[in-house]
């Protein structure tokens, strides 16, 4: 089995961590042509994919090492902007080791979908007959897939509830399906839309909304992990750890950025395998929310031993098959990278992932600050907004880090000074 924890891997040039991938991976000459190729995505394939095309852009694809996931290795490919968030992600995930890596485990892969009904007479009286039609509204739902349904999966179960409205009482039914490999969220707004004529006849009332949930509370994915305290720095870096963690769960304007920092994970996984980052991030933080305060999604605690534990709950409403994730062909590849998982393993990985990238930047946080790590990219990236080019660009960044100013001022004034010498 290869291994994750290959050490030194962001010393090396891009091509050469290429090569390491490509092994490890199993990935042919022309996948590893195409992921070095800016323009992947060709102005064919983006203009199938959304409307108006113009042209395309592109992101770096990161690749975060040292994963152990249910004892397994996992190379992860993360697609995001921001500097840190790979190196972060790599460096929890080699501390995680330690204690065995991660434990992960999700709910089956059952999406919500929702019909509003109105009208009614006797909102309880709809609800009643709603129930008592449950298998014909099932049966109706199912007929609209046949390819899910062969696949194990398809409409499950209903439920009803009744929603008490300035406009009065709303019969509101949730669609129960179980999407499988897919995001699902096509498959359900189809379903509902075919069961929503059925509904009106059997209740007299008026169907308004038929739509996917984006609050996937029955689509879970949970992922935890036991940080050595030698490994984080000793018993006051747990401390530190630990007030971050009980900030963050006493106040809403922390969480929020708690969260983020798990987002930066799971997201930037998503984006590596074309998944709807939004329907991610909108069903995430309502979920924080659904205790009625907005909460951090992952929990953190000292052992007995001494020790940093933590784990995360999250919906995950992620697809190997279906929307875009099968068009991308850097997409297709970064799945190739992650082991081909199923649906449901991809969102076990990216809670992983969120725990791991969490726990990075509240052990940054609690100890030098999270710019120390952030600086050396960052001073690259102002270099360049400034217009440094080529060897330039390092040579300005270091200037800055070693004067502790990094600006664009100052790169700005590094630059002008470089270019007038001689
Ligand atoms: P989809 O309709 O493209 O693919 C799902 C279909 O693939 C299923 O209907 C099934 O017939 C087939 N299939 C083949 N093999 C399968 C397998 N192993 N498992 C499951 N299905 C299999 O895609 P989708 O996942 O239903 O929809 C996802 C798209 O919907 C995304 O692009 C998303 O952005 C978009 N969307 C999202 C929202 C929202 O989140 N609110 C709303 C509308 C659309």
């Amino acid at each position: 089995m290869p291994r994750s924890d290959i050490s030194g891997f962001y010393r090396l040039s891009p091509e050469e961590r290429l090569k390491l991938v490509k092994e490890f991976a199993g990935l042919d000459d022309a996948e590893a042509e195409l992921l070095q190729r800016s323009g992947a995505l060709s102005l064919q394939q983006a203009d199938r994919m959304i409307e108006n095309v113009i042209g395309v852009t592109s992101f770096p694809v990161g690749i975060a090492t040292n994963f152990l996931i249910n004892g397994k290795d996992y190379l992860i490919p993360m697609v995001i902007e921001e500097p840190s968030v790979v190196a972060a992600a790599s460096n929890a995930a080699k501390m995680a080791r330690v204690r065995g890596g991660f434990r992960t485990e999700s709910t089956l892969p059952v999406m919500i979908g929702q019909i509003q009904l109105v009208d009614v007479e006797d909102p309880m009286v709809a609800k009643e007959r709603i129930i008592k039609e449950t298998s014909r509204i099932l049966a109706k739902a199912n007929e609209q897939d046949p390819v899910l349904v062969k696949l194990g999966g398809g409409a499950v179960g209903l439920d009803v509830r009744i929603l008490s409205s300035s406009i009065g009482p709303m019969v509101i039914i949730h669609l129960l399906v179980d999407v499988r490999d897919a995001m699902g969220a096509n498959v359900i707004n189809t379903m509902c839309e075919a069961v929503a004529p059925m509904i009106e006849q059997i209740t007299g009332g008026r169907v308004f909304l038929r739509i996917v949930s984006n609050l996937a509370i029955h689509r879970l994915a949970r992922a935890r992990a036991v940080f050595a305290k030698e490994a984080l720095g000793g018993e006051e870096v747990v401390d530190g750890i630990l007030k971050a963690y009980e900030f963050a769960a006493a106040d809403p304007f922390r969480c929020a950025t708690h969260n983020k920092g798990i987002m930066n994970g799971v997201i930037a996984v998503a984006l590596a395998t074309l998944n709807d980052t939004r329907a991610l991030e909108a069903g995430a933080h309502a979920y924080a929310a659904m205790g009625g305060s907005y909460r951090p999604l992952s929990h953190w605690y000292r052992t007995p031993e001494g020790d940093l534990a933590g784990s995360i709950e999250l919906p995950v409403a992620v697809g190997v098959i279906g929307g875009a994730t099968a068009v991308h062909p850097i997409a297709k590849i970064c799945r190739k990278i992650l082991g081909m998982p199923s649906a449901r393993q991809l969102g076990e990985i990216m809670a992983a992932v969120g725990l791991a990238n969490n726990l990075a930047a509240m052990r940054a946080l609690a100890t030098e600050g999270i710019q120390a790590g952030h600086l050396k990219l960052h001073a690259k990236n102002i270099a360049v907004t400034a217009g440094a080019e080529g060897e330039l660009i390092d040579i300005v960044a270091r200037r800055m880090i070693e004067e502790k100013k990094v600006s664009y001022d100052r790169a700005l004034a590094i630059l002008r000074e470089l270019k007038s010498q001689p």
